[in-house]
């Protein structure tokens, strides 16, 4: 490729937190090379303003952007998630967890859980395998993965993530943008110019500008303005698969602390969310249209509120469609954020899969041509994220038991794709997860749903049958003796993101 040929101009549409994220980004891995990036964005069309718990993906786009974690937690308002707790899912009247991080490591190469699987089915432990994770333990105890000062495995490894203020984190991203040499305008685009093969040729906006670009970014969020309206790019629709299509948003003042995790309790036609930030609790009930109409949903969200003594709460609906684009590269466009797909947020992967996006580009990065190899395998390999973490979602609902609900029931008779069944009857079988894809979550985040909704192989796994029992005891209870040492080590979660943050008042 001649430096000719290079990509020299990007036009970003959209100024949520896909648009201010892949401006970030792209500015800092293309900048330097004269890569000039434009965003646009809209001041009369709001930005969907949720997208608050996170992946550890958030912490290495952080990292690369040289900004130091806490500076980020201040800028963004952040608390630490190192786990989701989940209320109520299986049979109305439980909870389990899922924590980040390896839960109690590997021997000889194989997860800890099929060597606590043998005990379990040995009558010899009768504690929750995701009991074995470090993360866990801090999140039963209220504690934060640090003290105020110094680092622990936790923060060096990057196998955190934060609760962030959706707002704030745009901004700061914005802020680092536009100070790299970004070029940004409030401005509307009102119409798409295509060229005879479909490509884009400019945007025209409301104000009267017309931009050319070698490649556009549709950041436009669910209203996938370039790709969908004006190219007509097809949609991949899960809402048979995933039946939430709504959500009733509203922040809260803090409750009992600030919990280092999410909190996800199952309701009648759906689930809410506890995010903890550091100033509001974030919450949010996604429900399905279906099995709730919007008073019957608000009357139980408001309940729920009431429940934590908060009264007169007035959440904010949002309608969203679960799916996917059918090209997310689309000849000279690529779409970015919600406006290349959505699957509901139970596992936080909005801005995951933004993160992964944005770095995709990076790696598949054509020139000007456009050669349509790089484009393609830009496709497939967002087409397998994005199938990976909807089977990982459905089998969060496949597991339930729950009676006297129509959406719980409907939830798990739905037609499961071939790739969960194959899945899950090799895991049934073995224990083995070789057939889960594990892009995004790795092996004790299957291991965790699976046993936290007591679906177990039928089984214990050859290899594990070889250690001896005894042994197998043995470290078990090391590996809680370590947790219990680093757990009663580390302080309140509340105290440490209390320090982080008032230590930034000082700086300021
Ligand atoms: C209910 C719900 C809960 C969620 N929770 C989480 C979560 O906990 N964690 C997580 O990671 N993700 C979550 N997400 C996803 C997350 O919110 C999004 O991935 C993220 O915010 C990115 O959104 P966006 O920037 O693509 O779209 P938006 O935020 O909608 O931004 C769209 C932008 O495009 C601009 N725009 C639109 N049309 C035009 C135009 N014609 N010209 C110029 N500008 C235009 C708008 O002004 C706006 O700036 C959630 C999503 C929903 C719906």
């Amino acid at each position: 490729m001649s430096e000719r040929d290079q990509i020299k101009s990007i036009v970003i549409v959209g100024g949520g937190s896909a648009g201010w994220m892949a401006a970030a980004h792209l500015n800092q891995g293309l900048g330097e090379f004269g890569c000039k990036i434009t965003l646009i964005e809209s001041t009369d069309i709001g930005s969907v303003g949720v997208g608050e718990a996170t992946t550890p993906e958030l912490v290495q786009l952080a990292g690369r952007l040289d900004i130091s974690s806490d500076d980020f937690m201040r800028r963004c308002q952040a608390t630490y998630k190192l786990a989701i707790r989940f209320v109520n899912w299986v049979e109305g009247d439980d909870e389990f967890w899922h924590p980040f991080g390896p839960v109690g490591g590997y021997l000889d190469g194989w997860d800890l859980f099929h060597f606590w699987h043998r005990a379990v089915v040995a009558g010899k432990c009768d504690s929750s395998y995701a009991s074995h994770s470090v993360h866990q333990q801090l999140c039963a105890y209220g504690k934060g993965p640090r003290e105020a000062e110094g680092e622990t495995h936790i923060i060096k490894k990057g196998s955190h993530a934060y609760h962030l203020d959706s707002t704030a984190f745009a901004a700061m991203l914005k802020g680092i943008s536009l100070g790299k040499g970004v070029v940004h305008y409030f401005d509307e685009v009102s119409n798409v110019v295509l060229t005879e093969d479909g490509a884009i040729a400019s945007v025209q906006t409301k104000s009267g500008r017309e931009l050319t670009a070698d490649l556009f970014l549709d950041c436009t969020g669910f209203r996938a303005t370039l790709i969908e309206k004006a190219m007509g790019d097809g949609w991949t629709d899960w809402s048979d698969l995933l039946l939430c299509n709504r959500a009733l948003v509203a922040s809260i003042p803090q409750d009992d602390g600030i919990r280092p995790y999410t909190t996800s309790t199952a309701l009648s036609a759906g689930w809410i969310w506890e995010i903890p930030l550091s100033h509001r609790l974030s919450t949010g009930y996604v429900y399905s249209d279906k099995f709730a109409d919007e008073d019957q949903a608000t009357k139980e969200f408001v309940q729920f509120a009431e429940a934590k003594g908060v009264d007169k709460v007035r959440p904010r609906s949002i309608p969203f469609r679960v799916g996917r684009r059918e090209n997310f590269w689309y000849k000279n466009c690529v779409a970015i954020g919600l406006s290349s797909g959505f699957i509901e947020p139970l596992e936080s992967t909005g801005l995951a899969l933004v993160a992964r996006g944005v770095e995709a580009i990076m790696h598949f990065l054509p020139d000007c041509r456009l050669n349509p190899l790089f484009i393609d395998q830009y496709n497939q390999h967002m087409a397998s994220l994005y199938e990976e973490i909807r089977d990982f979602i459905v089998l969060h609902y496949l597991l339930n038991r729950r009676t006297g609900s129509e959406f719980w029931k409907a939830s798990r008779e739905i037609d499961v794709p071939e790739t969960l069944v194959k899945s899950l009857e090799l895991y049934d079988e073995t224990g083995l997860l070789n057939e889960f894809k594990k892009q995004i979550f790795g092996e004790p985040s299957y291991y965790c749903i699976c046993s936290g909704a007591s679906r177990f192989p039928k089984n214990t796994l050859p290899m594990a049958n070889y250690a001896k029992l005894e042994k197998i005891l043995d470290v078990i209870s090391q590996i809680r003796a370590q947790n219990d040492q680093f757990v009663s080590a580390m302080p309140k979660h509340s105290d440490l993101i209390a320090q982080i943050h008032q230590t930034g008042r000082k700086i300021l």
